[in-house]
């Protein structure tokens, strides 16, 4: 999954925590080769490879995925796209080129989740335009974390945590009963520095900075998933300007409306998905698609004021500052 994994289970047994832990680890390796944007063999590839050719039978788990994505796409209002591929190709994170407008506008238009054709009778999936794309990276390390969580459960095993990238997924309660502590990562983690609105960047200046407040705040957890997506997390400065991994599927640029977005829910699909679609959203429109989905979050917006759901009032203990 390109990121830091972890998996944690209480059990009397340590032959079959392990037996579970082998197991679950074995299904996120399964998922990650099936729903890989960036390898040749996955089914994601197969489908983009026959984009404006012919429908692609696919498994049971592309097609939740896909559909779990179009349903966060028309809740969000398209700002979460999985169609947002050609964008995502074109920001090249390692070279650190910025894309010409020309190009950024060209392969814009190629984005728009209405143009997947998912067939769940056929098992089949089939974008409509040639040159389209899907990306399933906004949500499947998410997918994943709720499969391993399956597993774990199918495997005896009645508490953990599941830890993929910026999914969490817990089950149970800890020794003793009390529930999990899981922590939100704070997206400006410097203290005295001026000026960290993007476009400014939040690293360009860490040397200045006292490095403290790592963690923003901590939450009690017990069946329940928690994603963040921050635009700290993919980024680089050119110029001055700061450029990340979220975009407007739109206009093919990335979106500076949040630092931030924390999502609560039960599952990690939905959590990660909406993070992701939330944070291009921004904080006035992210809480009213929360309500309507019923979902908990908490937004830090580009000035670094928190906007937090009714149901994570009193449940959400912040460090080092003031809600
Ligand atoms: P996350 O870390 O879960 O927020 O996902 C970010 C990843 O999702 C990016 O690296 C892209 O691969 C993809 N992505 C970027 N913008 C969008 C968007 N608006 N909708 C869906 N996926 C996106
Ligand atoms: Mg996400």
């Amino acid at each position: 999954m390109y990121t830091v994994t972890s998996i944690t289970v209480i059990s009397d047994s340590e032959k079959r925590a392990q037996g579970a832990i082998d197991s679950a680890y074995r299904e996120i390796d399964r998922l990650e080769k099936l729903l890989n944007f960036y390898s040749r063999e996955s089914e994601v590839s197969l489908i983009n490879d026959n984009a404006g050719i012919m429908p692609v039978r696919v498994s049971q788990d592309t097609l939740d995925v896909i559909e779990k994505a179009i349903y966060t796409s028309e809740m969000t209002g398209g700002a979460f796209d999985i169609t947002v591929g050609p964008v995502v190709k074109l920001w090249d994170f390692q070279s650190r080129v910025v894309p010409d407008e020309k190009t950024i506008s060209e392969k814009a238009k190629l984005t728009g989740y209405r143009n997947i054709v998912l067939d769940k009778t056929g098992g089949t999936v089939f974008l409509s335009t040639r040159g389209m794309q899907i990306d399933l990276g906004a949500l499947v390390k998410g997918y994943a974390a709720d499969r391993a969580v399956e597993i774990l459960k199918s495997n005896g095993i009645t508490s953990g945590i599941v830890t993929i990238g910026g999914e969490v997924k817990a089950f149970g309660t800890r020794p003793g009963g009390d529930q999990w502590n899981v922590g939100i990562q704070n997206p400006r983690p410097v203290k005295n520095v001026e000026n960290l609105v993007p476009p400014n960047p939040p690293s360009e200046k860490r040397g200045d900075g006292e490095v403290s407040d790592q963690i923003l705040a901590t939450i009690k957890l017990s069946d329940r998933a928690i994603s963040t997506s921050g635009d700290y997390e993919k980024f680089f400065v050119k110029e001055g300007k700061w450029y990340h991994h979220i975009f407007d599927p739109k206009t093919g640029h990335p979106v500076y409306e949040c630092q931030s977005v924390t999502i609560v829910a039960k599952d990690a699909v939905f959590t990660d998905a909406f993070a992701t679609g939330i944070f291009v959203l921004g904080p006035e429109r992210g809480l009213e698609v929360l309500k309507r989905v019923g979902f908990d979050g908490v937004i830090v917006d580009k000035n670094g004021t928190i906007h937090m759901t009714d149901g994570l009032q009193g449940k959400v203990k912040f460090l080092g500052r003031e809600k």
